[in-house]
């Protein structure tokens, strides 16, 4: 069993992955308006309407913007979708709701773990690891299928105690790297978003990026993604440079990507069979 991955959008003003296998499809986060999704879903491949499943990493607005939308489209075409959060986060994206049109019908919400834990879906085993951030109930995720596995942790002030042992070993993983601390401190941000950014429930650096990347990189690491790139206070080559600086380090051949915010990136394949070395040469008969 393989499973197949594409960030769709990620950064502040909205995050998506669209996760695949044979006979499941989901998103991890929907926080790009739903008629965005729908076009970079078709852009990439896929199609909206195959979507069953959303996890809902946290309820801040660039992760949960598209759900509502999203769900009474599929709802009016007769399509089930469900919404996965953690019962934190459910309560705090409903709180102050009154617009029957803004908020995610009771009947299609189901409760992820609130500590560390994990539930099936379709073919996919999702494990949640809740991790520090200005958001109560946020959490990271580890995707299994088969033999191939994907970890997803953005949105963390800082990297809690056993995160790193819950994203080792995985064939790809999909980091935060959000700023560049000398570009926050001397970027245009208000004082009081610095400090929230920076603090121990904001997001990480590159170089708290990169610690958390020399925790968990080992040999069978494919694919290491670096998403909630801030467009003002980083740039993709720093945050690549930074990660590329362990890979080197480390031995490790991993492919590096940067997600973006304007445009899905290219659908990557995780699982199945590795190609051997000397595979496709001519074997001797005897
Ligand atoms: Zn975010
Ligand atoms: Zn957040």
């Amino acid at each position: 069993m393989t499973i197949q991955y594409c960030a769709l959008g990620s950064g502040s003003r909205g995050n998506s992955f669209w996760i695949k296998t044979e006979d499941t499809q989901l998103l991890v986060d929907c926080g790009l308006s739903a008629l965005c999704l729908g076009r970079r879903l078709k852009s990439a491949g896929g199609c909206v309407d195959d979507i069953r499943h959303i996890i809902c990493t946290h309820s801040h607005r660039d992760h949960i913007y598209g759900i509502c939308e999203l769900t009474r489209q599929q709802q009016a075409k007769s399509l089930s979708v469900l919404v996965w959060a953690t019962p934190k986060a459910h309560e705090i994206a409903t709180r102050n709701v009154t617009r029957a049109d803004k908020r995610i019908s009771p009947e299609l919400v189901r409760f992820l773990p609130e500590g560390m834990g994990s539930v099936r879906i379709g073919s996919m085993d999702i494990t949640v690891f809740p991790v520090p951030h200005d958001c109560p109930g946020t959490v990271s995720v580890v995707i299994r299928s088969g033999g191939a596995s994907l970890g997803i942790a953005t949105d963390l002030g800082r990297v809690p105690t056993g995160l790193p042992e819950a994203l080792s070993n995985l064939d790809a993983v999909i980091i935060e790297m959000n700023h560049d601390p000398d570009m926050l401190r001397t970027g245009p941000y208000p004082g009081h978003l610095k400090k929230r950014i920076r603090g121990d429930f904001g997001h990480l650096s590159n170089a708290q990026g990169a610690e958390l990347l020399k925790k968990i990189v080992h040999p069978g690491l494919r694919h290491l993604g670096l998403a909630h790139i801030s467009e003002t206070n980083n740039r993709p080559e720093l945050a690549l440079e930074a990660a590329r600086s362990v890979l080197r380090q480390c031995g490790s051949s991993a492919e590096v990507f940067a997600c973006e915010q304007n445009r899905h990136g290219i659908v990557r394949t995780i699982g199945g069979p590795r190609p051997e070395p000397g595979d496709g040469a001519v074997k001797p008969l005897f």
